[in-house]
């Protein structure tokens, strides 16, 4: 756990208690601070005690709390500042709303020599933040990832000096940070997403150029090519910057590379390796050290994973794919091969009305199988163009699919759409897909599969 002398005697508030406002307090407590903390939910207030020793913390609302002369309001990324009513008492109060990110960017000074990278984007945050950790590794650097990927970064060791701290960051997070001035920062894409959060999608994107507005000018600076918000940021960012500060960058140089690299296929990778390439040679690391370690990154879980083959099928889990935007390279990565060979089974809770996004690509599809909240609406949209099977429940689909795939087929599952109608998150919907496929697979279902027909 990171502990700091900046916070001895100092007096915080924490709200929310999931795992970064739970190492929140452990780091302020072990720090000699003094806190309040609270959680609506009561499962999360008793769960305190096994972090920290919960005699030193003051279990009180500080939504109802006095906060004159507290050092700050440290809140969970999900509470939605935009209308949970923290916002107004912090200000009343004259204390800053702050995230956990903050806290680790106010005790950098007590940590040894180190350097940070902070990584944003509406799509593809997590894999570039573990690729990057991986290139890092294979170059000899010691990094942790942190942040937004599951690790809040107040609850790992401290680096030793010369290590790298690797942050996904959400626009949440940013929102609530104020010094943390990356050494080398990154911005993959931004399409509307989390509007429900913003003044609507201007304000997102100016969450996201905040990342970059912290950083020093002498700073570097990494933009993926490929949506005008993004490059307008980047050209902001020049102007202010020493020259060759910022990269844009959009792969192109890496097209034949890339086909070296089995979990890193298709044309959101591509960008994914493009911006993770430019950070890590920004820190140092050589072509030929990172064009060896690209060929061993093994990917992450529920991104594009291939679960499972059988009977000349391939099973992919992209449960991640919570968005049309993030769905889309995932159907665009199976062009006909002659024939359409994806059968796709999407659905979920709608983020919005359409699949715009997606449309370029349903020439790939050889059937859709839609589920979820969105079933109907999404049927509606794809028949057209696609045959459609309205499957509404997860197994169903899978079942409908294996009966429809020949070999040489895929069988994907990319939502495009968020989970919580019928899962508790993507991991819990990624994890009944590929339970879902094992137990078909065991079972013999899809085993009559002939080639050259559906069974
Ligand atoms: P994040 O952490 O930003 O949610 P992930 O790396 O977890 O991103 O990838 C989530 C999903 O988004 C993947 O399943 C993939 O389909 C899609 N994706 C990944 N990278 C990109 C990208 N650069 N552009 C668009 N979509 C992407």
């Amino acid at each position: 756990m990171i502990v700091s002398p900046v916070f001895a005697g100092k007096r915080y508030a924490v709200l929310g208690l999931a795992r970064s406002g739970l190492a929140a307090v452990s780091t302020l407590v072990e720090s000699g601070s003094h806190i309040m903390a609270w959680d609506s939910r009561d499962e999360a207030r008793q769960q305190l005690c096994q972090w920290t020793d919960c005699g030193k913390v003051d279990l009180s609302d500080p939504v109802t709390a006095d906060l004159a002369g507290f050092d700050g309001v440290v809140v969970s990324p999900g509470v939605p500042l935009n209308r949970h009513p923290i916002a107004e008492a912090a200000t009343r109060a004259g204390v800053s709303v702050i995230g956990d990110i903050e806290l680790f960017a106010l005790a950098r000074p007590s940590l040894p020599p180190h350097r940070v990278v902070g990584i944003t984007g509406t799509n593809g945050k997590s894999t570039t933040t573990a690729l990057v950790c991986h290139l890092l590794d294979c170059a000899g650097i010691t990094a942790r990832a942190g942040g937004n990927i599951g690790v809040p970064v107040l609850s790992t060791e401290p680096l030793p000096a010369g290590g790298v701290y690797v942050l996904e960051l959400s626009s949440y997070q940013i929102d609530i940070t104020r010094s943390l001035d990356c050494d080398v920062a990154a911005l993959l894409n931004i399409t509307p997403d989390h509007l429900d959060r913003y003044e609507g999608f201007e304000g997102y994107v100016a969450s996201k150029a905040r990342l970059f507005a912290m950083q020093g000018r002498d700073r570097d600076a990494v933009f993926g090519m490929g949506d005008k918000e993004t490059s307008a940021i980047s050209h902001i960012e020049a102007a202010r910057r020493a020259p060759g500060r910022v990269r844009l960058v959009d792969g192109a140089d890496l097209t034949e590379l890339q086909k070296e690299w089995p979990s890193l296929q298709g044309p959101h990778n591509r960008q994914n390796a493009a911006v993770a390439v430019a950070v890590v040679e920004a820190l140092g690391v050589k072509k030929a050290v990172w064009r060896k370690a690209m060929r061993t990154f093994s990917g992450l879980p529920h991104r594009m994973e291939r679960v499972a083959f059988a009977n000349g099928v391939t099973f992919i889990n992209d449960s991640k794919a919570t968005n049309p935007a993030s769905a889309a390279p995932a159907i665009a990565a199976f062009p006909p091969d002659p024939q359409p060979r994806l059968h796709w089974i999407v659905g979920g809770l709608p983020k919005g009305d359409d699949l715009d996004e997606c449309a370029p690509f349903f020439g790939n599809v050889a059937a859709a199988y839609t589920i979820g909240d969105a079933g109907p609406r999404f049927a509606e949209i794809l028949a057209p163009h696609v045959p459609v099977h309205n499957s509404e429940m997860m197994a169903e689909a899978i079942r409908e699919a294996m009966a429809a795939a020949k070999p040489g087929d895929v069988i994907m599952l990319s939502p495009a759409c968020a989970s919580f109608d019928q899962f508790r998150d993507y991991e819990a919907r990624g994890q009944a897909f590929r339970q879902i496929v094992e137990a078909l697979i065991a079972a013999g279902a899809g085993s009559d599969i002939q080639p050259g027909g559906a069974a």
